[in-house]
């Protein structure tokens, strides 16, 4: 296994630009996302490692090997894609045994060497009894897992997988990553995971890099990204609902701090926060003006005013879940939700009630307005 270094890395197809100057380092042995949305450029970045596309400028380590110009088979990387790319004409076994028999690795298996790996991952990932049969008469999530274990089988410099498990169902996606955590763990190489699910990444990466537009927003472990999102887009990616943001400006009476939004949205900053929240203000219109984000738990809500610092919005909508209440509020240009666990605020409150909301102040973020937030 490798490391695989990124050095001021940049992409372009044609005049599009896919990958704009971005540095990383995926250390040996590390399970790395690269999480972002449809066009991020992910895949291209996968491609760009294992050699079958260019880079336009920059360069591309494995170790202290600059591999630029290596051609595929050189740079002995295994990768799954998302589409699949199985051969229709092969059965699954054959399909998984394909890289086995691939005389570019040089591995020489006896029949049963190789039927011992092909099994051995069959049955890890549940396709097992599949393997006799033609990829057409398997399911997506079938094919899916059959295209997963092929890159799997073969143990390379660095896996590749390429939103390897997006068209599973919710139970199998959980159980599978469960198992490619548990792979990591026990055959572990250096993985390189691409995915556009948040809950995926945070499952199962030792770091992770947010990636939109052919730039990196932030790398670090699933904690760092989750606690400490150091851009707006970050905290709006990641979470259940997604991080709450707040448009608003910050304005100064009597030595304190207050934060307002609207009308009805005002309360004052601890010392702590009005700091933090000083450092991403812009002058907008004669005003400092900063963006505000929470996360739904840490907004209280209540039918009595909670302290000096809570303040009442109307309700806009309840929602009731399992193990909580998510109550909705509607700002000038966003919504605001609050999650309740079962028990532990006022979750039987209705539409358009007024109620009392109070946030907890060591949890909430500052950025500078990176993304447009809306009420879609
Ligand atoms: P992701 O995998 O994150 O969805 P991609 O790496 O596939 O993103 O694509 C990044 C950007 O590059 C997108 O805007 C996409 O349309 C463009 N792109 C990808 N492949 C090609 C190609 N072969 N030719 C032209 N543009 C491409
Ligand atoms: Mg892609």
């Amino acid at each position: 296994m490798v490391d695989v270094r990124f050095e001021n890395v940049r992409k372009l197809y044609g005049r599009k630009v896919a990958i704009d100057d971005i540095s990383f380092t995926c250390k040996e042995g590390e399970f790395y996302s690269i999480l972002g949305p449809t066009g991020a450029g992910k895949s291209t970045i996968l491609k760009m490692i294992a050699g079958i596309e260019p880079v336009t400028s920059g360069k591309i380590y494995f170790d202290d090997q600059v591999v630029n110009n290596w051609p595929p088979h050189e740079r002995d990387v295994s990768m799954a894609f998302e589409s699949y790319n199985l051969y229709s004409h092969f059965n699954v076994y054959d399909n998984i045994a394909f890289p086995l028999r691939a005389p570019k690795w040089k591995l020489n298996l006896t029949k049963e060497e190789e039927n011992k790996k092909v099994t051995e991952i069959a049955d890890f990932l549940g396709i097992g009894k599949l393997l006799d049969r033609k990829p057409q008469n398997l399911s997506g999530g079938q094919k899916q897992r059959v295209s997963l274990a092929r890159a799997l089988v073969r143990k390379p410099k660095v896996y590749l997988l390429d939103e390897p498990i997006a068209h599973l169902d919710a139970k199998l996606k959980f159980s599978t990553q469960t198992l490619l955590r548990e792979f990591a763990v026990n055959y572990g190489s250096t993985i390189i995971y691409v995915t556009h699910d948040y809950r995926e990444a945070l499952a199962l990466s030792d770091r992770m890099m947010v990636l939109r537009k052919g730039k990196i927003d932030q790398i670090g472990t699933p904690d760092d990204i989750y606690h400490n999102p150091q851009v707006d887009y970050v905290g709006m990616l990641v979470g259940e609902p997604p991080m709450n943001m707040v448009d608003g400006i910050l304005v100064s009476r009597n030595d304190k701090t207050f934060f307002k939004s609207g009308d009805l949205f005002e309360f004052e900053l601890s010392e702590d926060s009005a700091i933090k929240a000083q450092k991403h203000a812009k002058n907008e219109d004669n005003n400092l003006s900063v963006r505000l984000g929470i996360r739904s738990e840490y907004i209280k809500v209540s039918d009595q005013k909670i302290s000096d610092n809570s303040f009442q919005l109307p309700v806009y909508a309840v929602a009731h879940e399992a193990e909580s209440t998510v109550v909705t509020f509607e700002l000038d240009n966003s919504f605001l939700h609050s999650r309740i666990s079962r028990g532990k605020g006022y979750d039987s409150c209705r539409s358009s009630e007024k109620v009392w909301l109070e946030f907890d102040q060591e949890n909430i973020y500052f950025f500078e307005k990176n993304v447009e937030i809306s009420k879609a």
